[in-house]
């Protein structure tokens, strides 16, 4: 057994903090800081090397240095001071700035300083979208809300590439690693953030249901210039410099890209009338916006604004899934961390059966989904795999997401009532982690995305079936299951009402392939008799006995203290 909490002096751990004259403080963890989030992280760092970004490493241990020391203060900092409107100034014109804590700030400039917004469209080689993942793995454990202006500013550059003179002016804005918040004409910044504008109040998931209107003041058609007037019921980081929107233009919705200025300098009719008041998220301004005859030009052909948006709303579903990893692995590490130094009943946590089978459980899901999330970000670094990124993407966003506050929920019980505290940071996790199976396309809706790629041809399900396939022979429970559920996908009666049963099984039949073939053997058998022979209750802690469970969980501990 090697769990450092192994039983203490009298009770267990003393770690006095200033002692009250009442009590000396007893058997408390320390507090997970001052670690590297990167380097303790073994299934992170072995499948960054494995999935062609180790040439990375360096700059992901910076990173995950950094982001276990100051930057953990400014995620406190950052939530429990949320942004805050200013429609008007003080002589009632109208402004719609957003105000920020610096923690914020702070955090945003770290990102965009390591290219978490830009690293593949800077540096285009093998690796940069595993890359890419890894550092937002790492620096999103400790703030997800920074993430989302991130997210959408990587992922606008494959959408506006479909008009390339726009590219050609914002890209190297997009893309720069100066941080500047300012509002002003992005002529005069050194860099600038892009946010995206769907959801309508009529409909979010079926967005044919927009009614803002696109009307073109000269010209019509891609790059052109229009007014838009309508109004969307979520626009997320509303300070953004420039918003990719979707509008109805004469033939049908069509995609623009709408910036805060005017070419005139001026400020551009985007009225901000709300913040919303959210679950979690709360570091980050999501808000309501109307557009008032807003200038935008178009981005690609009049009425293919969905084929258009879609490039960017890709890559953001593969932040989804980095998201809902992320905190999954920073729930396993607070979880594993707190039960090595805690003791109840005479012995530390981690060395009581009934914990270890909840802690190993959690660490098997959190490391299947870290491999899924990798392999998935290796797909988007080759063209050659975009039948397989087209089906995997919706798979995985569906299933990660999905058990997401599942695992978030057991592991803040793992730490008791300290857990339910704020300054655990688990209540944070657990409010922030259900947005990532909500935006980009809620659960139903990646569901119904798998059918659809499936139904437009083999090539997708040819692609996926390859990459499951890889492992074929290793283990026969994996090849038991993914014979039965080739089956599955060859009985279309009631497809749509099986769609997330069928969906879940390609996520495990992933997941199960990849643990076998790349996976700690101890954790790749824990997941197969778990999720795919079945023998698993409905609750995290229902291993089967036999697991090597001691193994399992100091792998995923963050080996701190
Ligand atoms: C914090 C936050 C920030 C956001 N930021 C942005 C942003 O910046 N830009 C933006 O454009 N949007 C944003 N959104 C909106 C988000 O993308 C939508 O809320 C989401 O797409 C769902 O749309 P909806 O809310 O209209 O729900 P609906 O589309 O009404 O869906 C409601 C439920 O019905 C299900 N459903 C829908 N269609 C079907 C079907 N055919 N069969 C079965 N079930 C179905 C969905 O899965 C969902 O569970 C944000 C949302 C949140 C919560």
């Amino acid at each position: 057994m090697t769990f450092p909490g192994r039983l203490p002096r009298g009770l267990g751990l003393a770690y006095a903090g200033s002692a009250m004259p009442t009590h000396e403080v007893l058997n408390q963890p320390p507090p997970l800081e001052g670690y590297n989030l990167f380097a303790t992280d073994r299934a992170l760092a072995e499948g960054v090397r494995r999935e062609g970004a180790a040439w990375a490493e360096e700059r992901l241990v910076r990173l995950g240095q950094l982001a276990g020391g100051e930057a953990l203060g400014w995620g406190v900092e950052a939530n429990a001071n949320p942004p805050v409107l200013r429609t008007h100034d003080r002589y009632g014109h109208r402004i719609d700035e957003v105000e920020f804590h610096p923690a914020w700030h702070a955090l945003l400039r770290l990102a965009v300083g390591h290219e978490l917004h830009a690293l593949p469209w800077r540096d285009p080689r093998p690796g940069a979208h595993v890359a890419r993942a890894a550092l937002c793995f790492v620096l999103e454990q400790v703030e997800a809300g920074h993430g989302c202006p991130i997210s959408m500013t990587y992922s606008v550059i494959p959408a506006l590439r479909a008009q390339p003179e726009l590219a050609a002016e914002w890209q190297p804005c997009f893309t720069s690693t100066a941080y500047d918040p300012r509002l002003v004409p992005v002529a005069h910044k050194t860099g600038a953030l892009c946010g995206m504008a769907m959801t309508e109040k009529q409909g979010g998931s079926d967005v044919r249901a927009n009614t803002t209107r696109a009307v073109a003041l000269g010209g019509r058609g891609p790059g052109a210039e229009y007014e838009l007037t309508g109004h969307k019921w979520f626009c997320s980081a509303p300070m953004s410099d420039a918003f990719l929107v979707l509008a109805q233009a004469e033939r049908g919705l069509s995609c623009f890209l709408l910036p805060r200025f005017l070419p005139d300098g001026t400020r551009n009719r985007f009225h901000i009338q709300r913040l919303k008041d959210k679950l979690g998220n709360r570091s980050n301004a999501s808000s309501e916006v109307e557009f008032d005859r807003a200038w935008a030009r178009m981005v690609g052909e009049e009425g293919r604004g969905v084929p258009t948006i879609i490039e960017m709303v890709n890559h953001t579903r593969l932040d989804c899934v980095i998201g809902s990893a992320c905190a999954m692995r920073q729930a396993v590490a607070q979880a594993t961390h707190h039960c090595a130094h805690r003791a109840a009943f005479g012995k530390v946590l981690a060395d009581q059966p009934l914990m270890q089978n909840v802690l190993a459980d959690l660490a098997v899901e959190s490391e299947a989904a870290t491999v899924a999330m990798l392999r998935l970000a290796r797909a988007y670094d080759d063209e050659t795999q975009r039948h397989f990124a087209r089906l995997a993407t919706a798979v995985v966003k569906y299933w990660v997401c999905k058990r997401g506050p599942m695992l978030v929920a057991e592991a803040l019980e793992c730490l008791g009532g300290n857990g339910y505290v704020e300054e655990s940071m688990m209540p944070r996790l657990y409010r922030e982690v259900p947005l990532n199976s909500i935006w980009e396309g809620s659960g139903n809706v990646m569901c119904l995305d798998v059918l659809r790629a499936m139904a437009r041809g083999s090539e997708a399900v040819e692609a996926f079936f390859t990459e499951v396939d890889l492992a074929r022979g290793a283990d026969r429970r994996l090849d038991a299951f993914t014979g039965r559920l080739r089956e599955t996908l060859g009985d279309f009666a009631s497809i749509e009402t099986r769609a997330r049963r069928i969906v879940e099984h390609m996520a495990l039949a992933l997941q199960g392939s990849l643990l076998v073939r790349h996976g700690d053997p101890a954790v790749a058998d824990a997941f197969l008799s778990s999720r795919l022979a079945g023998d698993h209750g409905l609750a995290f802690g229902t291993l089967p006995a036999g697991v090597d469970f001691v193994r399992i969980i100091e792998r995923a501990r963050p080996a701190v203290g």
